[in-house]
């Protein structure tokens, strides 16, 4: 419980977001679907600044992106005409297995993002489509790939105003092994692949829940490029993330089972995609 919270922001723009952010950064935070706000356990925390009535909540295509508000819910996010027309049912089945439909109603893209969770099975999707963000920070608005917002430095906190992402002619597969439904992922493997003449032109392969968050696994993405698609491809995707796993252990899992889970995951969104194909 936020139990010292004594004022409540709801500004107007992105710019004025920003600034009273900005004022006493200490002892602010932003809420979006407010599902992590709600359950936080914090004295520090004194002043909210609702993200809502910035309108950051529309999906709309600009040339060949589409480009999603970050106050946009997950659940209308994955059932949105344009998501659906451009990415199939990969967003749509994806995130069906996040969290419960409620939470699915409440929970944001930009707050998904925002914690650098590493469980988040949303920045694992967005990573394999290679998404690129809107930031607004001290220097303005700023575009940048996803995987570099989650390497900025602890105390650079922009506020995400949009994500970016666009089809290409890639394939993807998302595949999660949790203990239950509603469980967050012990681990998560998202995969893309763009091909040509019958073989890997290039390949994303993201692994989250490590438990640290979510990576692209670039000597693997290097060892597929040229690869034959056929009836092998898939385990030798196996084989690869296994021999190159990179990530931890916790109370969730050791590094060895997430190892082998994630090699498993790979291969079964290898097979995925070639059913697609
Ligand atoms: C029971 C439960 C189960 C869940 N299961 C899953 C699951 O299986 N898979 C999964 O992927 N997710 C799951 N989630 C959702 C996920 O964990 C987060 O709760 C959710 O994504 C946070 O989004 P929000 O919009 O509610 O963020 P908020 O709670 O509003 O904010 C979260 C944090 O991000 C910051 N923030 C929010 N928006 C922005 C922004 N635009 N710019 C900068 N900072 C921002 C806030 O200040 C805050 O620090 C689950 C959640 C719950 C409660």
């Amino acid at each position: 419980m936020l139990s010292n919270v004594s004022e409540y922001f709801r500004p107007r723009t992105v710019e004025e977001a920003f600034t009273i952010m900005e004022s006493d950064r200490d002892h602010s935070i932003f809420l979006s679907g407010g599902t992590i706000v709600a359950l936080m356990e914090s004295s520090r925390i004194e002043r909210i600044i609702d993200l809502k009535a910035l309108r950051l909540d529309t999906v709309s295509l600009k040339g060949d992106e589409l480009v999603i508000g970050a106050t946009t819910t997950i659940e209308s996010f994955r059932k949105d005409n344009l998501v659906r027309k451009e990415f199939g049912d990969f967003f749509y089945e994806s995130l069906s297995c996040v969290g419960s439909w409620q939470i699915r109603n409440m929970a944001t893209i930009g707050g998904s993002i925002a914690p650098k969770l590493g469980w988040s099975d949303v920045s694992a999707c967005l990573l394999a489509v290679g998404a690129n963000l809107m930031v607004y920070g001290a220097d303005g608005y700023r575009r940048m790939v996803l995987s570099d917002y989650f390497t900025l430095p602890a105390g650079e906190k922009p506020l995400i105003t949009h994500i970016m992402i666009s089809r290409d002619g890639w394939l993807s597969a998302f595949k999660k092994f949790s203990k239950t439904t509603f469980d967050i992922a012990t681990v998560n493997v998202a995969l893309s692949i763009k091909s040509e003449s019958g073989r890997i032109k290039s390949a994303r392969v993201v692994c989250g829940s490590r438990p640290q968050y979510p990576v692209r696994f670039e000597v693997v993405e290097s060892a597929l490029e040229d690869l034959k698609i056929n009836e092998v491809m898939p385990s030798i995707v196996r084989s690869l993330v296994f021999d190159n796993f990179a990530g931890g252990s916790n109370m969730l899992a050791s590094f060895e089972y997430r190892k082998h889970l994630a090699s498993v995951m790979a291969q079964r969104a290898a097979e995925r995609i070639m059913e697609m194909m």
